[in-house]
């Protein structure tokens, strides 16, 4: 049995029709960039939410710059964020003009909310929970930092689309929040999509004008922007999967739920702990895994492909030397590094599949 890591064509066929029609519609309007496939997109996204506004974007990275640039983050000001994150997180930080500065995980493998507060400074403008693997950070406790700190929160959604803590949506708790529609996020684009959720009306206004050369209306520049558009086809793609997205978040959750249970008895293994009083949207099902590399070679062998999210913390990562930080100041991200295994999680993923995963996971640790 072959199991690919997410299986993005079994998603095609089963809304293939709609999909051929809506990328049908787009080509024969030759509405490629702007109008009303993308402002409908952006409409449908931002109601799902109850969020006031919705900015589309080219992608989940740009998204989080525009943010940080619009609310003026910038040389000599510092931004707090998790060690274990996907790099957008943090080159982000850098591009905009501020410092990245990383705080270690928890046992959610979100940022750990008892180390922000001796990294805050004078210097810090705002904090940058990722809400990594589907699962979010303790966002309560982070937006009570912000207020007592006078200090910016911006949720990094591109892993929780539908995400919840204490019945709330990820992305909705702070000044604003970035999503990514990467083909293979849980609402993905065919190509590079992102967009900004926010319920501040002049954070909204900078945004889109920022990501359209500064203009809101055509060649009335009133800043330099940069070009940072969702295109039609990826709107018209979105919008024909946005009915979807709840089915297919509670199938990650079963899917999860029937992992738990078969796996449950194998010692060798941690699985994914979920936040009390949470909804873990399931990008990724993450366990922690004696002999990890081993285990990983062993299913792949029996055509199961895994992967790990993600290899190195960002501290360690070459692009972060100059910050000149030491691992152990990242105990938990670091002792993570070498058991943490993705397997296979998507919503058309069968139970004669996770069987077979499951077993063979079992027959590695009784050889
Ligand atoms: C995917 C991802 C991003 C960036 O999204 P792109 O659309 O690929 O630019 C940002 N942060 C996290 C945590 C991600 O997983």
């Amino acid at each position: 049995m072959y199991i690919p890591f997410v299986d993005l064509k079994i998603q095609y066929q089963s809304i293939k029709t709609d999909i051929d029609a809506a990328i049908a519609n787009v080509l024969n309007e030759t509405a490629f960039i702007g109008g009303k496939y993308v402002s409908d997109f952006a409409k449908e996204f931002a109601a799902l939410y109850g969020a006031k506004h919705c900015v589309p974007v080219a992608n989940g990275t740009d998204s989080i710059y525009i943010i940080l640039k619009m609310l003026g983050i910038d040389k000599g000001d510092e931004v707090i964020t998790v060690a274990n994150s996907w790099i957008s997180s943090s080159e982000t930080i850098t591009q905009a003009g501020a410092t990245p500065i990383f705080v270690d995980v928890d046992e959610y493998f979100t940022i750990d909310v008892r180390a922000i507060e001796s990294k805050i400074t004078k210097a810090t403008k705002a904090i940058m929970p990722v809400h990594l693997y589907g699962q979010m950070a303790d966002v309560e406790a982070i937006a009570e930092l912000c207020k007592q700190y006078n200090l910016y929160l911006i949720e990094d959604c591109a892993q929780s689309h539908f995400s919840e803590i204490n019945g709330s949506l990820a992305g909705l708790r702070g000044i604003a929040s970035s999503f990514s529609f990467f083909p293979g996020k849980n609402l993905g684009a065919y190509g590079d999509a992102g967009c900004i959720l926010t319920n501040d009306d002049a954070v909204a206004e900078k945004c889109k004008m920022y990501a359209n050369h500064g203009a809101l209306i055509k060649h009335q520049h009133q800043i330099e922007g940069i070009n940072s558009r969702l295109d039609g086809l990826q709107a018209a793609i979105l919008s024909a999967k946005l009915p979807h997205i709840l089915k297919w978040t509670d199938q990650r959750i079963k899917c999860a739920a029937y992992y738990d249970r078969i796996l449950a008895d194998i010692g060798e293994i941690e699985l994914p702990k979920v936040r009390q009083n949470s909804k873990h949207s399931y990008h990724l099902y993450v366990l922690k895994a004696h002999r990890r590399d081993e285990l990983a070679l062993y299913l792949k062998e029996r055509g199961i492909e895994t992967a790990v999210h993600y290899p190195t913390p960002l501290p360690m990562l070459p692009a972060y030397c100059y910050l000149n930080l030491k691992s152990e100041d990242f105990p938990i991200a670091l002792a993570n590094m070498s058991q943490i295994l993705s397997i296979p999680i998507f919503p058309e993923l069968s139970i004669e599949q996770q069987d077979y995963i499951g077993d063979c996971i079992r027959t590695f640790y009784k050889k």
